[in-house]
């Protein structure tokens, strides 16, 4: 493997945060109420914050934010009342709502804040001048973001500049402290980096990745006469018994737990599955990010209705293995119960 010189990030904790949060007087306003939206929400405002919400006449989640005690205006009203904004919407409708929603009551002095740098990185979003522009990135889905702060925890997140020096780095900083973050480590990054890395690793390794490793191995299984059951537990309910050893202590960690003969099948057979072919083809994904060829596809998949997106998510939602795991996970009562479809909604 190949290891350019690289300097260390300075990772931020909770030692580092002043008593006084740069947030403190401020009006906050969080746009949109779904996986990062509400978590970031409830996690400021048990903080200690003033959170408003903006969204859309009509919006499912106007109700459920309402519930939760929260002021929710249009977005025009939220963004004209607030200091910092978070833009906590679908990445691909960013840029429309900008430009009508936001943008004419954006005065100089307040900062916009992404949890994703996709809009200002691709240069969908053209932010003005004398507004600060920052990021806060938490590593992990937004019901863990809020689980986490709930349980005195936090998820790592990352934070950056695009415009305001050290005052808008300050902010950012500031929120990551409100939702839990800095209980984890927080790391300065770019939009570029952050941008890149994130839309990577999501497509190779943590989502599309993965969810192809599992059904490739649960399809194997089943084509080869073994039952749809043995063949869920194998290939997709011990993913997250072994991806929390992983997690807690790394692959070393991991391999300390299960048995010899699972170690030698793990390091002589795994890399000739996951194979230089498969890194080769990671490499085109990663050319294919940074070109920004990825992004133009996905905004041309919007704009055309999602065709593609809906169809390959059908298709996928029809696949034996969720009839399967619905079944086995109805047998475990413990399991969280999520109502899939409109899931904000249950936030
Ligand atoms: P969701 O799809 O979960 O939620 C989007 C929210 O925006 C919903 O509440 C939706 O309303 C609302 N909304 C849609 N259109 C409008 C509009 N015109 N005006 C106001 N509100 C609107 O988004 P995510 O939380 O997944 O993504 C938000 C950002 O966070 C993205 O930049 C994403 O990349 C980033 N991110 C997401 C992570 C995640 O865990 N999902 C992880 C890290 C970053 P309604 O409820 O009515 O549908
Ligand atoms: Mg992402």
């Amino acid at each position: 493997m190949k290891t350019p010189n690289q300097r260390k990030k300075r990772v931020y904790s909770e030692a580092d945060m002043s008593p006084v949060s740069p947030l403190a007087k401020k009006q906050l306003a969080v746009l949109g109420f779904g996986s990062q939206g509400h978590a970031h929400a409830l996690n400021l405002k048990d903080s200690g914050h003033n959170v408003i919400i903006g969204l859309y006449p009509g919006s499912k989640s106007i109700q459920v934010a309402e519930s939760k005690g929260f002021t929710v205006l249009p977005v025009e009203s939220a963004v004209c009342q607030a200091d910092v904004i978070f833009v906590a919407l679908p990445d691909t409708k960013q840029a429309r709502v900008f430009v009508e929603n936001i943008l004419p009551h954006l005065t100089k002095g307040k900062t916009l804040l992404f949890s994703h740098g996709f809009s200002i990185h691709f240069k969908t979003i053209i932010p003005p001048k004398g507004v600060n522009i920052v990021m806060v990135a938490p590593k992990g889905p937004g019901h863990v973001v809020r689980s986490q702060y709930v349980e005195g925890k936090g998820v790592p997140s990352l934070i950056a500049v695009y415009q305001g020096g050290t005052k808008a780095k300050n902010i950012a900083l500031g929120w990551a402290h409100g939702i839990g973050a800095t209980r984890a480590g927080v790391l300065e990054t770019s939009f570029k980096e952050e941008t890149e890395t994130d839309l990577f690793g999501e497509q190779t390794v943590l989502c599309g990745g993965l969810s192809s490793l599992v059904m490739a191995g649960f399809e194997t299984l089943v084509e080869a006469g073994y039952s749809p059951e043995m063949a869920y537990f194998e290939c997709l309910h011990e993913v997250k018994l072994i991806a929390d050893l992983m997690n807690e202590s790394g692959i070393a960690g991991m391999r300390f737990s299960i048995s010899e003969t699972a170690k030698w099948g793990d390091v002589s057979v795994g890399p000739k599955i996951i194979n230089a072919g498969v890194k080769k083809r990671m490499a085109v994904a990663l050319k294919n990010i940074q070109s920004g060829k990825f992004a133009r596809d996905w905004i041309k998949e919007y704009n055309g209705g999602y065709k593609r997106y809906d169809a390959l998510l059908a298709r996928d939602a029809g696949h034996l293995i969720e009839k399967t795991g619905a079944r086995l996970r109805g047998l475990m009562p413990w399991m969280k119960k999520r109502a899939i479809k409109g899931a904000q909604a249950s936030y």
